[in-house]
């Protein structure tokens, strides 16, 4: 049985998983490289229906919609303009700051631990679990790793050491 998830990353991701598992009965704490959190940093983005509904099944829908505007209509052009696709959806258009924040409070609130300036560097597999490596030398055991660490995301390296590297479409 899984008592504890080592979550890598506090961004977007990071907090909402451990919600998660803390509602499937899992213990986790969630491991951040920087020394403090995003608050103030980014510009916007939006979330679509599924990412709503994501929200919706942790009783987070209420708090996002709380933030931002409505978006019902989506377009996506290439870098020279040229619209590649419009999608009519409810959407919800807020600042990556505050939905950062509100899911990080709320991640707080319901008890989740998050530490800063815990840098993944290194994993290994134990006789009964994970063994996490830091920058700053600290380790930390668990029974389940989960990499919430974003695009070029470390703990997907030590994974699958020859991923696909992110890209862009070319078109
Ligand atoms: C500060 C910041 C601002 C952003 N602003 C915008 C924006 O304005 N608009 C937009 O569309 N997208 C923005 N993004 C990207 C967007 O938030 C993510 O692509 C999306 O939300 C997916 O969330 P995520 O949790 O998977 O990844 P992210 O939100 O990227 O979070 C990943 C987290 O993992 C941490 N991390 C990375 N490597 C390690 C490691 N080795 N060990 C421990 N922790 C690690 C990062 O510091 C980060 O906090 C931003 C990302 C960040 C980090």
């Amino acid at each position: 049985m899984t008592n504890k998830a080592l979550i890598i990353g506090g961004g977007i991701a990071g907090p909402v998983t451990a919600m998660a598992l803390q509602r499937a009965g899992i213990d986790s704490e969630v491991f951040e490289a920087y020394d403090r959190g995003a608050d103030g940093v980014g510009a916007f983005l939006t979330l679509a229906v599924n990412g709503l509904e994501a929200l919706r099944l942790l009783d987070l829908h209420d708090l996002v919609c709380d933030l931002g505007m409505d978006s019902p209509v989506m377009e996506m052009l290439n870098a020279r303009g040229k619209l590649l696709a419009t999608t009519r959806q409810p959407s919800r258009t807020l600042r990556r700051a505050d939905l950062y924040q509100a899911l990080r409070d709320e991640a707080v609130r319901r008890g989740v631990r998050i530490h800063y300036g815990r840098r993944l560097v290194d994993a290994s597999a134990t006789s009964n679990g994970v063994r996490a490596v830091f920058a700053d030398g600290s380790e930390a055991e668990g029974d389940l790793l989960v990499g919430a660490d974003g695009l070029r995301s470390r703990t997907r390296a030590l994974i699958d050491p020859a991923p696909p590297a992110p890209g862009t479409s070319g078109c």
